[in-house]
Formats: C-alpha cells, sequence, structure tokens
C-alpha cells in the first residue's frame, strides 16, 4: 500500500530536506515485516510528492513470522499488503521519525511553519464509517476527500468495499500531518499487528500531545487506538482529562470493547455447544458437518459422544483447520479414528459436493461473519443444494448487546463481524429460508435470559419437511 504527501506553493522541493529524503534518490529501508520504498512521483518547484511504498509478505504474516501476536492473526489469504495498515503507521515513525519530532537544521524555519500539504491513504478499511473520516480529520484542520468502490464490479450485489482511497488538505506543519496520520490509520484499521500495551498509552498521549485533549471525538479516537482495552482506555481518559481540565469536560467512562467478557464467554460457548449437541442428539443425527468448525471446539466435543459416527469440520480458514487438528490430534489417531473425523477446506459460500451426504449440518457463530451480499450464496449452497435433513444454526442476538455496558450503541460483538440480528431479524430471515427451501424451523435461545433484551445467542433448528 502506498502512502503520498503533496506539498503546493513554492520552492516545493524543500519537502525533501523536511523529510530528510532526497528527492533524487529513491530509498529501501528494510523492516521487520518487509520493505518501505521512498521515492518522489512528482518534483518541481510548485509541487512536490513524496511516497512512501510498503512492501508485506502475505505468507510471512500467515506464518506468524512477523507480528506480534503470532501465526493465527492472519490467513494466507490477507488484505495486508493491500491496505493502509498499522503497518503503515509503523513504517512512517521508522522511515520519517526525524521529520515527526519537527527537527529540520538548516530548514526549522519552514518545519515549524504550517505549509499546503495533502496525504493520500490508498485502500483504508473503514466499514460503514465515512462519515467517522469527517468528524476526525477536520476538526483537525483538514478537508476530507474519499474515494469508495465496488467489491467485485462484475458483482455489484456484494455491495460496496469496505476500502476507502482518503485524501486530507490541510495548512498544517508537516510533523502534524505525519502524526495525525500515525494515530489515525490503526484507529479506522482495527487489525493491529502489535500487541497494545502500556505503552501504546504512553505513545498515543505523547504524540497527540498537541491536538488529542481537545478534539471532539477523542473518546472514539482513544478507544479504537488502544483496541478498546477496557484498562487501558481508562488510563489514557484519566490522563486526557487532567490535560483538559481546563474546560472540565467530562469523559465518558465506559469505553467501547470489543469481546464479550472472559468469564462470560466462556460460559456461553459451553452453553452454545452444549444446546447445538443436544439439537443434534434430538433428531437422532449419527453424520455430522461442522461448517465454519472454527478451532473445532464443537468437533471436540462431538468425538466424545458414540452416536456421533461421521463427524465433519470444514473452514475457511487454514489456521483454524490446524488449530482444529491438532485439537482433535489427528495426526497421532489410527485408521478407524481417521474414518470417522475429518477436516476439509472449504466456503459455505461456494457449492460443494463434499457438504452432501450428512444428516447434520452446524452453522455455529458464523453467518455473521459473512458479507451480507454473500448470505444469499451461502442460503443456497446449505438449503439448496447440500440439503441436509437438519440444520443447526446459531447467530448472536443483537439486542443483548444492550447488557454489555461497554460496547456502545450499534457496535458489534466482535470486529469481524459483519452484521449481528435482533429476534425479530433472525426469525424473519429463518422463516423466509425454511419457506423457501421446504424446511420447517424452530426457536430457541441460549445463555443468561434478559427479560427485556432476550439471551446473547439464538438458535434456529432446521428440519425438511417430510
Ligand atoms: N463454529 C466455531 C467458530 C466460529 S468463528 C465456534 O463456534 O467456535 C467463525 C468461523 O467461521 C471462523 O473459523 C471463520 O474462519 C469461519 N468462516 C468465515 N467465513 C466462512 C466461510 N465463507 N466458509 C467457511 N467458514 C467461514
Amino acid at each position: 500500500m502506498m502512502l503520498t504527501i503533496t506539498y503546493t506553493g513554492q520552492k516545493t522541493t524543500d519537502l525533501g530536506y523536511l523529510l530528510y529524503k532526497n528527492p533524487y534518490r529513491p530509498q529501501l529501508f528494510e523492516l521487520s515485516y518487509g520493505k518501505a520504498y521512498v521515492f518522489y512521483p512528482e518534483v518541481s518547484s510548485a509541487c512536490t510528492t513524496a511516497a512512501l511504498l510498503l512492501d508485506i509478505d502475505p505468507i510471512d504474516l500467515a506464518r506468524g513470522k512477523v507480528g506480534g501476536t503470532g501465526g493465527g492473526l492472519f490467513d494466507y489469504v490477507n488484505d495486508r499488503p493491500y491496505v493502509s495498515s498499522s503497518f503503515l503507521s509503523t513504517a512512517i515513525s521508522k522511515v520519517f521519525g526525524t521529520a515527526m519530532t519537527g527537527r529540520a537544521d538548516a530548514h526549522q524555519a519552514l518545519s515549524d511553519s504550517p505549509l499546503d500539504l495533502s496525504a493520500a491513504v490508498t485502500m483504508l478499511p473503514c466499514r460503514g464509517e465515512q462519515e467517522k473520516l469527517n468528524s476526525v480529520f477536520e476538526p483537525l484542520g483538514y478537508k476530507v476527500s474519499y474515494e469508495t468502490f465496488m467489491s467485485d464490479e462484475n458483482f455489484p450485489d456484494w455491495g460496496e468495499s469496505k476500502y476507502v482511497n482518503l485524501t486530507i488538505r490541510g495548512r498544517v506543519r508537516l510533523r502534524d500531518l505525519l502524526k495525525h496520520l500515525y494515530v489515525l490509520i490503526p484507529v479506522f484499521d482495527r487489525q493491529k499487528h502489535y500487541w497494545v500495551g502500556a505503552d501504546e498509552v504512553e505513545k498515543l498521549l505523547r504524540i497527540g500531545e498537541d491536538w488529542l485533549p481537545n478534539h471532539p471525538e477523542k473518546a472514539y479516537i482513544t478507544g479504537r487506538y488502544l483496541n478498546r482495552r477496557r484498562s487501558l482506555v481508562n488510563m489514557a481518559f484519566e490522563r486526557l482529562a487532567a490535560a483538559n481540565a481546563v474546560d472540565g469536560e467530562v469523559l465518558p467512562t465506559e469505553p467501547e470493547e470489543a469481546e464479550e467478557k472472559p468469564d462470560k464467554t466462556l460460559n456461553l460457548n459451553t452453553q452454545r455447544l452444549g444446546s447445538v449437541i443436544a439439537a443434534l442428539k434430538n433428531c437422532r443425527a449419527k453424520r455430522v458437518i461442522d461448517i465454519g468448525c472454527g478451532e473445532g471446539h464443537l468437533l471436540n466435543l462431538l468425538v466424545k459422544e458414540r452416536q456421533f459416527t461421521q463427524i465433519t469440520g470444514v473452514d475457511v480458514s487454514h489456521v483454524a483447520l490446524e488449530r482444529a487438528s491438532a485439537k482433535l490430534n489427528l495426526e497421532y489417531i489410527g485408521d478407524s479414528m481417521r474414518e470417522r473425523i475429518q477436516l476439509f477446506h472449504g466456503s459455505l459460500t461456494y457449492k460443494d459436493a463434499r457438504f452432501s451426504g450428512y444428516d447434520a449440518a452446524c452453522v455455529v457463530e458464523v453467518i455473521e461473519h459473512l458479507d451480507i451480499p454473500r448470505l444469499a450464496a451461502f442460503e443456497r449452497v446449505l438449503f439448496e443444494f447440500a440439503k441436509p435433513p437438519v440444520v443447526v444454526l446459531t447467530t448472536p442476538n443483537k439486542e443483548y448487546n444492550a447488557n454489555y455496558g461497554f460496547l456502545y450503541e450499534d457496535d458489534l460483538r466482535h470486529c469481524d463481524h459483519r452484521f449481528e440480528w435482533t429476534r425479530a431479524e433472525f426469525r424473519a430471515w429463518a422463516n423466509k429460508i425454511a419457506e423457501r427451501f421446504g424446511y420447517t424451523v424452530q426457536f430457541s435461545e441460549i445463555g443468561e435470559v434478559d427479560e427485556k433484551h432476550g439471551a446473547p445467542t439464538q438458535m434456529g433448528v432446521f428440519v425438511t419437511c417430510e
């Protein structure tokens, strides 16, 4: 992915001095996660553009060679090399570190002056949050424009891509522009490649010192930059509030956090899988396929139950399948067990003969990971082509999110969820599917039931009409 910084005015080739990069000499920087190139696509007295191009190897990411969280965060097919992410942010600080401090020796006066600058950030992930581009960058003095795209022009149903090409323009000091980009790119791209710990609070407050305490979106920026880790966000808020004490503003004390609380998650997972198994037993299924099996939690429980004679797990993620395989000890099991349990790589949005021939299919906490326009493909793949006699499907109940104090209204429970449905929405969808493909469907709630908002998980059991 590429970032360009353009300086317009007079004697703009001086941008080279401020960035400490000679406009006439392209440079290569070896970083731990790839290569960064700096070159100038345009050099003239009236307009000079510097480009930072980042070249990341997706295979290295998938194998866990780079990125603090090790293998597993990134699948072999991942968007990281092609999008502006925390990797770009880190590259900015490595390659333009001196410019970020504002030190410019003989050109100090220029460095201290606001200049007519613009920055173009290619492929910034920004799902459904385009208005935030305005509310985040405009208070910093920028005019904001962005270009959006179709996910695939050949498939208009897939809708708009989550990526935008962003351009910001303003009269600002170069160091401020770099600091804004450094902090704000990972605010929009939620998938940080490093562990967000207390040192990130220090970094945020240091780099945001001049502009964050009074920013109207400081809560959003801080929450996102710190990956919604509540303890860190609270720590940052306390310090920001101290910096802000003059205007006496009160900062929110219950910031967002992405996932369900660990103790609840554990409980809920166990309850959810228990309910799925009960539904499978209830319909006397013997041959079961778990589509979107993830790391194999359900499979691991199914193998312990003798009544399940054929158990298959499918996932689109190789990393998940590797973990499932390890969990099930597939490398070491004997031949009879090997016949009983198998894993394969596949996607529930592509028609696949291997999905057929089972008594029941489970789709547990998977559909909310599909882009809405891909749901139609999933519906046909499972209910029309594979057509198992029973489908056990679970998905979060969005209404229950009101019980997670750390989620803001309309926030989803997990950053990879593309949607979450209320009980009425899920029922409407499930009833429509049942009618269209010749099934009946029964609903149940899983987890602690809140009187007003229902339970955290909702389940539909579809059975083919006789
Ligand atoms: N069913 C598991 C995992 C849920 S997480 C459990 O309850 O623990 C969602 C899983 O769906 C992930 O492992 C993800 O890789 C998988 N997934 C997402 N899109 C998919 C698709 N199109 N086809 C198959 N699996 C998919």
